[in-house]
């Protein structure tokens, strides 16, 4: 696996926040959780996750809510998100469906069923994490093979470039700040300053152009980098 997935839940209710966790943890993922809207609306823009698990009955701001407002940014566009609800009515199904949910699951639901639909939306939105070959242009990631080619060239990359290039090339077009470089690609729990990922760009950048092509790498000042 390329980069780990993370996830994050939006789920108020103590019990089934910890079965989530620890069964998409067990899963392999890595699980950001918020207990109400506010606090999803605003841990979505710092966590950037790939899966969004939402539950449909919050305090303060609804579910419903929260997925117009993370479908209104452009960087959440298209990050599947899944709604929970008790509520099983077709029409509170297509309600959910049409605000931007990509799926919707009933409680109470079988753990094993939710964790094959995240799956599901993973291999639609992140086939480097189910091992699935990306191409962006002429550069191709094999990430079950743990290869990158460029214009059919094999590029050799060390494991932080590969799993920077991983993240990139799933996401072009997308800003990534330092820090959430820094999140995901070398882990939260690890010390490192955030001139490093300058360093590591510099030499995926430099690994990226030795058959001669252009940079795929943009710089945006004061923010970070993207992958155009
Ligand atoms: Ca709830």
């Amino acid at each position: 696996m390329a980069v780990t997935p993370t996830v994050m839940v939006v789920e108020d209710e103590p019990p089934q926040r910890e079965v989530l966790r620890y069964n998409l943890e067990a899963a392999g993922y890595r699980v950001v959780m918020a207990s109400s809207g506010d606090e999803a609306v605003i841990l979505a823009a710092e966590e950037a996750p790939d899966v969004v698990i939402l539950d449909w009955m919050l305090p303060g701001i609804s579910g419903i809510e929260v997925c117009r407002q993370l479908r209104a940014r452009r960087e959440m566009a298209d990050t599947p998100i899944i709604m929970l609800s008790a509520r099983g009515e077709e029409a509170d199904r297509v309600r959910g469906l049409d605000t931007g949910a990509d799926d919707y699951v009933v409680k109470p639901y079988a753990v094993a069923e939710l964790l094959a639909r995240v799956k599901a939306q993973l291999r639609r939105a992140r086939p480097s994490a189910v091992g699935q070959i990306i191409r962006h242009g002429d550069i191709e990631l094999d990430a079950a093979r743990h290869r990158v080619s460029r214009g059919g060239t094999e590029i050799h990359l060390g494991p932080t470039e590969f799993r920077l290039l991983a993240l990139l090339i799933e996401h072009p077009g997308r800003v990534w700040t330092r820090d959430q470089l820094l999140d995901r690609v070398w882990g939260r729990d690890v010390y490192v300053d955030t001139r490093t990922v300058d360093v590591h760009v510099g030499r995926l950048r430099k690994a990226l152009r030795a058959g001669g092509g252009g940079d795929p790498i943009r710089t945006v000042r004061g923010a970070g980098y993207a992958l155009d």
